[in-house]
């Protein structure tokens, strides 16, 4: 059976979602609703936590409970709130990602679950615009994304710029001599996807809190920060000679405290403030500034039939964008690392010198938005490790305790392969452990590889 979003909208106001309602409601609904089922003895016997109900968080818990988990997602502020970093309009799914395999597996792994979410949806999630991927000239990102399609035997396309210029003649192709083509790629509605996601979740017997959980470490000395890192920067924390010892429950800032055999913390840009000591200095949230624009009244040339979603690989200094999907406005950012920023306190005001950057490009890149209104802007955070590498391990010393994070600007694509290769970590399930996604990996300089 079919169901519509307004459905499982309409489904999550009653009976076992709730929970999910009260969330958008206020914390106090939530208790309250929590309590009643606890005393009812719906809330006793959770076999696995999973705190943060972003994009990474959602996928997890849904994972677990599929795999007869009795799982509790809590989250400080709501699925996909207004600071999280899955909480913007939409993202990018593409697998190009020049020699690195593991992305594009996982990109191409993920597919099948997000087009299975945006059926449940009464709105699209997945939008397969296509993705294209222009260069000034042919470099290693373009052969080896080539060369990794063709091991795995997966479609890719190369394009020559005469074809592109053919194709997309809304774009100003000077300086561009190739094009990398994923027509079975696209967008992400990304608020929507865990929206819907944590709905379909709480449908299917898992329970939603709202709550903010205290942090799991105290915070950092020199001392502890000293002895977690090694001299090169690297994570030393295989060798912790802290006493291994499961995690005995979780506190949260309203004064509960919840317990289950296993604990998954997936608090995106979070995550250094609940482990400070582990992660204090291993992820490293950056802002960055997200800006949409109108094209001219009746102007079907950016509309997500005419145009791809887009990536300027521009000498290694990115921009990217997307068609005017569902008419918020043509999206552009540049993919550069912007100041540190504390998800907490950071300005979410954008600033006038990343606007009049994003201008300069569209008037050399996308001549006819240059003068075009900004309809609507954002600043999010990146949640970035030293490389760009996913975070999805077992805590060093806390045993029962996964930690699934770093999302590092290109995690959300991933997110369902995120969620199953976390939920068969932490129940013992997985078969080959992935050395890129551990702590140990994670350095505390950053020298961004991934793209
Ligand atoms: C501007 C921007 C553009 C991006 N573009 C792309 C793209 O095009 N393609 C792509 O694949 N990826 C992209 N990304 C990256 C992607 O969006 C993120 O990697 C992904 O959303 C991270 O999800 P997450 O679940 O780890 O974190 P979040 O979505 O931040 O979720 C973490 C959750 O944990 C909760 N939490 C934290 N601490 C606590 C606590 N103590 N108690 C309870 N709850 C807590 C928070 O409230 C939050 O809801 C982009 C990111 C940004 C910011």
């Amino acid at each position: 059976m079919r169901i519509t979003r307004r459905a499982v909208l309409s489904g999550i106001a009653s009976g076992a979602g709730a929970a999910l309602v009260g969330a958008a409601a206020g914390g106090r609904t939530v208790r309250a609703a929590a309590e009643s089922r606890a005393t009812a003895g719906g809330g006793a016997g959770w076999t696995s936590i999973v705190v943060g109900a972003g994009a990474f968080g959602a996928w997890t818990a849904w994972n677990l409970l599929r795999k007869g988990e009795r799982v509790l997602l809590l989250d400080a502020w709501g699925p996909a709130h207004a600071r999280a970093s899955s909480g913007g309009e939409s993202r990018v799914t593409r697998s190009a990602y020049g020699a690195d395999e593991v992305y594009t597996r996982m990109a191409w792994d993920s597919l099948t679950e997000w087009r299975w979410l945006s059926e449940r949806s009464g709105l699209p999630i997945f939008q397969q615009t296509g993705v294209l991927f222009f260069f000034p000239r042919v470099e290693p990102y373009v052969t080896q994304s080539i060369e990794v399609h063709r091991r795995l035997k997966l479609p890719t396309e190369q394009l020559p710029r005469a074809e592109m210029a053919k194709r997309w003649p809304q774009i100003n192709w000077d300086g561009i001599e190739v094009g990398l083509y994923e027509p079975q790629f696209g967008a992400l509605m990304a608020r929507r996807a865990v929206l819907t996601l944590v709905a379909e979740f709480v449908k299917a017997g898992g329970e939603y809190r709202l709550a903010a959980v205290a942090p799991i470490e105290a915070a950092a000395t020199s001392a502890d920060s000293s002895r977690a890192s090694s001299p090169a920067g690297a994570a030393s924390t295989g060798a912790d000679s802290s006493p291994r010892a499961p995690l005995d429950g979780i506190r949260t800032l309203q004064g509960d405290t919840f317990r289950a055999d296993k604990y998954v913390f997936a608090c995106g840009p979070w995550l250094p403030k609940v482990f400070p000591t582990l992660l204090g200095d291993r992820i490293f949230p950056t802002r960055q500034e997200v800006f949409f624009f109108a094209p001219e009244a009746g102007d079907t040339r950016f509309q997500p039939n005419r145009l791809p979603t887009w990536a300027d690989f521009n000498h290694g200094d990115i921009f990217y964008g997307m068609p005017d999907l569902e008419s918020r406005g043509f999206k552009i950012a540049h993919d550069k690392h912007g100041a540190p920023m504390d998800p907490d306190k950071g300005d979410r005001q954008f600033s006038p010198a990343a606007l009049a950057d994003v201008r300069e490009f569209l008037k050399m890149r996308f001549p006819a938005l240059a003068a075009r209104p900004l309809v609507e802007s954002r600043v999010c955070q990146y949640e970035n490790s030293s490389n760009g590498d996913l975070l999805i391990d077992r805590h060093p010393t806390q045993t029962n305790v996964w930690l699934v994070g770093a999302g590092s600007g290109h995690g959300f694509k991933h997110a369902p392969a995120v969620g199953r290769y976390a939920a068969d970590l932490a129940t013992g399930a997985l078969k080959a452990i992935e050395p890129r996604f551990s702590v140990a990996s994670k350095a505390t300089v950053q020298q961004r590889l991934v793209h």
